[in-house]
């Protein structure tokens, strides 16, 4: 390098050439340029720190390959330092500047750049020492940090001499022991310390002078306030420059956090361990990662057995859907809250549970498995489902009981009942053994049957014959075997023991006697089924209780048949009373209509035409009589012929308005004929008895109206009255027979009329209805079809 450099300004030009090689060999970087900025010197140490050699009369200012200022920004090559020194004739003072070398690396340097000036004192040039601070500003930095990192620490960063005086206190210290810096620093580090823990500092102070390093330990020391904070302290020892050891740096952490959390760890597992619900944990894929006691005890597994095992082996087969499904709710971060499913034990039992399943996050709220709380819901469901029975047995019993009392046909009732119990008991058969003797002498028939054929019983003896009916018909008892083969006495007798083949076969058996109020037995009722011990106490009561409803229906039942007999009886002896006092009646009536005619004065004519009056009437009594009992027996016979109504109407008009004398009758019968097809006497009966009532019951009333209109093909008649009218309850009853209100004391009747009205009504195709006001007078009135239509049940005789 010696040859390129421009000798004709070097630095031995004007301190000679000792001075020469001083500068060349320096360690201090050293270079002069010309008034224009060529570079005509340089030692050695500039160019290593440039990284590079400058071509002498060519490069300016600065050998260096590129420049910075000292906070990062180009530095164009006028504004070196070198440059201003000349522009300014001025030298510069530690202007620091960061440079690139070719090979990329940086080096941070304080430039000196002192202007030279010739013999005449004109500038000619400058010189610029550069010292590389590179390393002393890496120290710097890197003691910043550092003072940084601790003073930012949550940690509590002490140091201390070896006579435990504090020499250093963080912002961490502060914050967990309170004490600021100035109240810390040259106090003894047992104000820390617990006086109960004070022999901890001479262990950790020998171990240190021994240039070991505490670490971790876990302790407890006290804050200003005397308050205790768990802490983990590491203690290291600190080494002056000749690696003395001159005291301890001292970390310590707030575990408080930690402790609270472990402890709450402790506390959830626990909980956990203790809870009788089967809490298990699991990962995304299903693998079981915790199982606690209750699970063991619900599923039957061990802790050991499970783990690392995929949740699946709890699962019945048909219900593996059911885990893909909670997975994917899991995976989108979803909960399933009290899902009520079927899990399987180890002994592949299956067990009825309500589960909950939560997804598990991580600290950054990713889910990564799930956590699941499973309750063994057994003994609900148990309960559930008893209880549902109890209100289907009561169902059951409550449809059977209204069935059966509403019925009053036999066969009817104890079908129901029969069936009823078959289904509750569970039996394979159930059969009601009615008390009639039959023509064989046989007192036990078999009357209803529920689950099995007929004819399997009809081929054996009939039950009243054996040892184990016995107790049932005769001793009223119930018989309840879970197993009739292992029974001491039935079992070795018919029908259980050699059953001749085709028998039903028995196993468990269920008798109960039915009991009529007057203590005797009506029947009993059989239930049978081929397993053991089907027949349940609660059955037995079930059908006692339907038993006992059974028995009043059925004492109902013969009651009401008696009842309908003796009425039969009443019907046949009216039949025959009427029809035996109507000839009679007619031979008074013909000899009392002889006898007038040849009435000679006028007293013996008045008394004669009250009798046949009289006599009409009883023979108007007995007539209605006579009919209703045809009408029972479904004897009452028409003769149909075609007449107009309306001319009938008026005929019936025109004598009443002579025979009645305390009613004026008011008519409008239209001006329309009414042609209809029926029995006229009859017909005539009816509007007779519709008028008589009209005026039997209006007493206070002067008129009676008469109405007749056709409409359409109808003919509508309508006999109304301003009488004592009819409660709504009376005309619901009106066309019953033998019906009369109460309120018709002192009016004669039989409560017939009405009733033989509506049958011949009825016979007739029409209709018949009652508009009435109690106490304002009631309207009756009947439409009947007009001839083209035909008479439906009407015998043509
Ligand atoms: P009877 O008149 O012989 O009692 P009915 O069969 O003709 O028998 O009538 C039955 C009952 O209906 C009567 O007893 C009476 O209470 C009531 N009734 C019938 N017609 C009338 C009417 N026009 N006004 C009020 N009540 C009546």
């Amino acid at each position: 390098m010696g040859n390129d450099i421009n000798r004709r300004s070097t630095p031995s030009d004007t301190l000679g050439v000792g001075f020469q090689q001083m500068f060349d060999e320096s360690p201090i970087a050293f270079y002069t340029c010309d008034a224009e900025g060529h570079i005509f010197y340089f030692n050695k140490a500039a160019s290593n720190l440039w990284g590079r050699s400058p071509v002498i009369g060519k490069d300016k200012w600065c050998g260096s390959w590129k420049k910075f200022y000292a906070d990062g920004t180009p530095m164009p090559l006028e504004e070196s330092p070198m440059a201003n020194a000349v522009k300014t004739g001025q030298a510069e003072e530690k202007t620091e500047i960061r440079i690139q070398r070719p090979d990329g690396s940086f080096r941070s340097l304080l430039a000196f750049p002192r202007p030279l000036f010739d013999s005449d004192g004109k500038l000619c040039g400058a010189n610029n020492t550069l010292v590389d601070i590179t390393e002393q500003q890496r120290d710097q930095v890197k003691k910043a940090t550092l003072s940084a990192i601790v003073e930012s620490s949550d940690d509590a960063i002490i140091s201390k001499d070896l006579n435990g005086v504090i020499t250093s206190w963080n912002a961490g210290a502060q914050r967990i022991f309170g004490y600021s810096e100035e109240e810390a620093i040259g106090q003894h580090i047992t104000m820390l310390i617990p006086k109960d823990r004070l022999s901890e500092e001479d262990e950790i102070i020998s171990n240190i002078r021994q240039g070991n390093r505490v670490d971790h330990i876990e302790t407890v020391r006290v804050d200003k306030n005397g308050r205790q904070i768990p802490i983990s302290v590491t203690v290291s020892p600190l080494k002056d420059a000749s690696g003395r050891i001159v005291g301890a740096s001292k970390v310590a952490r707030d575990i408080s956090d930690r402790i609270r959390a472990d402890e709450k760890h402790a506390r959830l597992s626990a909980i956990v361990e203790s809870s009788g619900d089967a809490i298990i944990s699991k990962n995304l894929e299903g693998i079981i990662s915790s199982w606690n006691k209750g699970a063991e005890k619900i599923f039957g597994y061990t802790e050991d057995e499970v783990i690392g095992k995929s949740i699946t082996i709890l699962i019945p087969k048909e219900r593996l859907d059911e885990e893909t499904v909670i997975l994917s709710k899991i995976r989108n971060g979803l909960a399933l809250d009290h899902f009520e499913t079927i899990r399987r034990h180890k002994s592949g039992r299956e067990i009825p549970i309500s589960i909950t399943v939560s997804p598990i996050m991580d600290s950054k709220g990713q889910v990564i498995g799930a956590s699941k709380v499973a309750r063994d819901i057994s003994f609900q469901v148990q309960a559930n489902e008893a209880r549902e029975k109890y209100t289907r047995n009561l169902e059951m019993l409550n449809t059977v009981g209204k069935s059966i009392s509403e019925n009053l046909d036999v066969q009817g009732i104890l079908q129901r009942v029969t069936d009823a119990t078959t289904k509750l008991s569970g039996a394979a058969f159930g059969a009601f053994f009615y008390n009639n003797v039959d023509r064989e002498g046989n007192s036990f028939q078999l009357f209803t049957l529920s689950g099995a054929p007929r004819e399997i019983f009809e081929q054996f003896a009939m039950p009243r014959h054996t040892e184990m009916f016995l107790p049932t018909f005769v001793e009223k008892k119930v018989v309840r075997v879970d197993d009739i083969r292992k029974h001491s006495s039935h079992g070795k007798n018919a029908p259980f023991f050699g059953m001749p083949k085709g028998h039903f076969p028995v196993v468990s058996y269920l008798a109960v006697p039915v009991i009529s109020k007057s203590g005797g037995v009506i029947g009993g009722l059989l239930y049978g089924h081929p397993e053991p011990g089907v027949f349940t106490a609660e059955h037995e009561l079930l059908v006692v209780n339907i038993a006992a409803q059974a028995a009043v229906s059925l004492d109902n039942s013969r009651l009401f048949e008696q009842v309908k007999s003796l009425s039969e009886k009443k019907d046949e002896f009216i039949a025959l009373a009427s029809h035996e006092l109507k000839t009679p009646l007619t031979t008074i009536k013909g000899y009392l209509q002889v006898l007038a005619k040849k009435s000679q004065d006028d007293l013996s004519e008045l008394f004669l035409k009250k009798s046949l009056n009289q006599v009409d009437k009883l023979n108007t009594l007995v007539e209605d009589l006579l009919n209703m009992s045809r009408i029972e027996s479904g004897r009452l016979n028409f003769n149909i012929e075609v007449f107009d109504l309306k001319v009938m109407l008026g005929e019936i008009i025109e004598t009443f308005t002579w025979s009645a004398q305390s009613h004026k009758i008011v008519s409008d019968l239209g001006n329309s004929e009414a042609i209809i097809e029926g029995d006229s006497q009859r017909i005539e009966q009816a509007i007779l008895n519709l008028m008589t009532n009209a005026i039997k019951y209006s007493p206070k009333a002067e008129e009676v109206y008469i109405n007749l209109e056709v409409i359409d093909d109808e003919v509508t008649v309508r006999v109304r009255d301003e009488g004592i009218g009819l409660t709504n309850e009376q005309k619901e009853q009106l066309f019953t027979r033998f019906y009369r209100a109460e309120d018709t004391k002192g009016i004669s009747g039989l409560g017939l009329g009405l009733y033989l009205t509506k049958q011949i009504i009825d016979r007739h195709n029409g209709i018949i209805k009652v508009n009435s006001e109690y106490g304002r007078g009631s309207e009756f009135y009947f439409s009947l079809p007009l001839k083209k239509k035909k008479i439906k049940n009407a015998k043509v005789v």
